[in-house]
C-alpha cells in the first residue's frame, strides 16, 4: 500500500493505470476509520483493480468550528486498517493541496432543494463544502467508480445529483450501512459517546425499524409522532425524524404515491450529533 500526500505523487502512482484504462475505485473519507469505511474499500476492491482511499478532514464542510477541532485524527491507525482490506493507495493531503490559493474550487449547482432540507436546515453551508470537496477530489483522483455509504443518505443523493448535473463519467456505488451489534450505525463520532449514551443510542435504529414495520398500517404523521416519542430520552435531543421521498427528499403523506421512501433522523446524544436512516420502501423491494 502506498501512502501519498500530494497530487503530484498521486498522479505518479495512477498515470500508468489511467493510460491502460484500468478501473480506479475511490473511497473518500475523513479518517478515524471503522468497519463501515473498510466495507466501502472491500466493495471497491471487488469492482476495481486499483482502489484509492482519501483521508481528509475537509474544513469547508464544518459549519461548527468546535466540531472541526474535535474531529478525531488517527492517520497511522487508519493506514494500518486500510492495509488489512488491501487498499492500494492512501491519499492524505494537506488543506493547501486540496485548496491551492490560485484555484477556484467553489461550485454553484442548481440541484433544487436537496441541499436545503433535513441536514441542510440544521447545518447551513455543510453541503456546499461537501460538494466542493467531492468534486475537487474527483478531479484529482479521476476514478471510474466512487463508493459512498448509505449512512449519509442526503450526502450520496446530492453527490449523484452533482454527477448528473455536471455529466461526470464517474459511477456512484452506494454501500449499505454497517452497524454496531445493537444496531447503532457505525460512525467516527461514536468514539466520543459516553458508554451509557452509546448503549442507549440503539433506540435510533429501533425508531427507524418501527417506521419500517408500520409503514403500511399507520399514517405517516402518526409514525413520525411515535418515533419522536421513542427518541425523547434523557440526555438525547432530537433535531429531526422525517419520512421523505427518497429521490426528492420532500415529505411523504400518502405511501402509495411514492416508489421510494426513506426515514431520516438526526439527534444529539449528549455532546455528539448522530445521523441515521432506513429505506422504508423501494419499488421492487
Ligand atoms: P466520513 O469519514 O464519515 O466522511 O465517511 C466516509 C464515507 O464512509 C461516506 O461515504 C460515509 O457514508 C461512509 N460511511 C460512514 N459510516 C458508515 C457506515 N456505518 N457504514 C457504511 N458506510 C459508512
Amino acid at each position: 500500500m502506498k501512502i501519498v500526500n500530494t497530487v503530484e505523487q498521486l498522479n505518479a502512482e495512477l498515470s500508468n493505470h489511467r493510460q491502460k484504462g484500468i478501473k480506479i475505485g475511490f473511497v473518500p473519507t475523513m479518517g478515524a476509520l471503522h468497519a463501515g469505511h473498510l466495507s466501502l474499500v472491500s466493495q471497491a476492491k471487488k469492482k476495481c483493480p486499483v482502489v484509492v482511499c482519501s483521508i481528509f478532514v475537509n474544513p469547508t464542510q464544518f459549519n461548527d468550528k468546535n466540531d472541526l477541532a474535535k474531529y478525531p485524527r488517527t492517520l497511522e491507525k487508519d493506514c494500518q486498517l486500510l492495509q488489512t482490506v488491501a487498499c492500494d493507495i492512501v491519499f492524505a493531503p494537506l488543506v493547501e493541496e486540496v485548496y491551492p490559493p490560485n484555484l477556484e474550487t467553489k461550485l454553484s449547482l442548481n440541484i433544487g432543494s436537496l441541499t436545503t432540507v433535513l441536514e441542510g436546515e440544521f447545518r447551513p453551508g455543510h453541503f456546499d463544502g461537501m460538494v466542493q470537496v467531492v468534486k475537487r477530489l474527483l478531479d484529482i483522483v479521476q476514478p471510474s467508480h466512487l463508493f459512498m455509504g448509505q449512512k449519509d443518505f442526503q450526502q450520496f443523493t446530492i453527490v449523484q445529483a452533482m454527477i448528473n448535473a455536471l455529466k461526470l463519467k464517474t459511477k456512484l456505488v452506494v454501500c449499505k450501512t454497517e452497524r454496531e451489534k445493537h444496531g447503532l450505525a457505525m460512525s467516527s463520532r461514536n468514539e466520543r459517546l459516553l458508554p451509557d449514551h452509546r448503549l442507549r443510542a440503539a433506540i435510533i435504529h429501533k425508531s427507524l425499524l418501527f417506521a419500517k414495520n408500520n409503514l403500511s398500517t399507520l399514517p405517516i404523521n402518526k409514525i413520525e409522532q411515535q418515533a419522536i416519542k421513542m427518541l425523547d430520552i434523557q440526555d438525547f435531543k432530537l433535531e429531526y425524524f422525517k419520512i421523505v421521498d427518497g429521490s426528492t427528499l420532500q415529505p411523504v403523506t400518502q405511501v402509495d404515491d411514492h416508489k421510494y421512501i426513506v426515514a431520516l433522523v438526526a439527534i444529539w446524544a449528549g455532546e455528539v450529533r448522530l445521523i441515521d436512516n432506513l429505506i422504508l420502501k423501494k419499488q421492487g423491494e
